[in-house]
């Protein structure tokens, strides 16, 4: 849970509690994700990203609810989810089996994590540094809480899907990769904030907004 040497640590933790998650129904805690670690998810073909922090909670309801009371799963598929303004919403959680990996080795040996973006190559969500800094920070929160391995790949590395579209460029790159954030880059922190509170306020009034500008 505590932020990485390196980064530029706006991200914030959103608990379940905090945005309003239906009850667990017990998914498997049968995993192995020291085999392989973090595997990044976008919500689907249509950009999807909401202009305002405050609609993002109501997304991730609905999302849950598609894979719950739609699919039939024990809870939303994913370890966690990223938005575009820098929040960590709490999903299944480190040493839970994910349900969005597409195979049965995905499943069992990556947490999902899932960035709330979208598109197709006509036109993909912008990726934000905000939403960079929270998938580090995810990835090093599930490597230091979860046991997850060193490995960050994509959902199309498991199987042939088109996700996670736009995101897979920072995939490739190494973007997503704690400590290689615009802190090391720059040799100073970038933001002359701490980490925010979870659950308040709108993009007008994240850390990173003031912090990276464009937002
Ligand atoms: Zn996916
Ligand atoms: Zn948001």
């Amino acid at each position: 849970m505590r932020p990485r040497e390196g980064d530029a640590v706006t991200a914030v933790f959103v608990p379940r509690a905090e945005w309003g998650a239906l009850p667990s129904q017990g998914p498997s805690t049968d995993i192995t994700p020291g085999r392989g670690g973090v595997t990044v998810h976008h919500v689907g073909p249509s950009p999807t990203a909401r202009r305002d922090h405050a609609d993002c909670a109501g997304q991730v309801r609905a999302i849950q609810r598609q894979h719950m009371d739609g699919n039939g799963w024990a809870d939303i598929a994913y370890t966690c989810l990223v938005c575009v303004h820098g929040r960590v919403f709490e999903g299944r959680g480190p040493w839970v089996r994910t349900a969005a990996n597409g195979t049965a080795a995905g499943n069992q040996d990556w947490y999902a994590v899932c960035g709330l973006t979208g598109g197709s190559p006509s036109g993909y969500d912008t990726v934000t540094d905000a939403l960079l800094d929270a998938f580090r920070w995810s990835t090093g929160w599930l490597r230091d809480s979860g046991g997850a391995g060193a490995g960050i790949n994509r959902h199309g590395d498991h199987i042939v899907t088109q996700c996670p579209g736009g995101l897979s460029p920072y995939v490739l790159n190494g973007s997503l990769e704690p400590g290689s954030g615009p802190r090391d880059r720059a040799g100073t922190w970038p933001f002359p904030f701490g980490r925010g509170t979870a659950g308040r306020g709108t993009a007008a009034g994240t850390a990173g907004t003031a912090g990276t500008g464009g937002w």
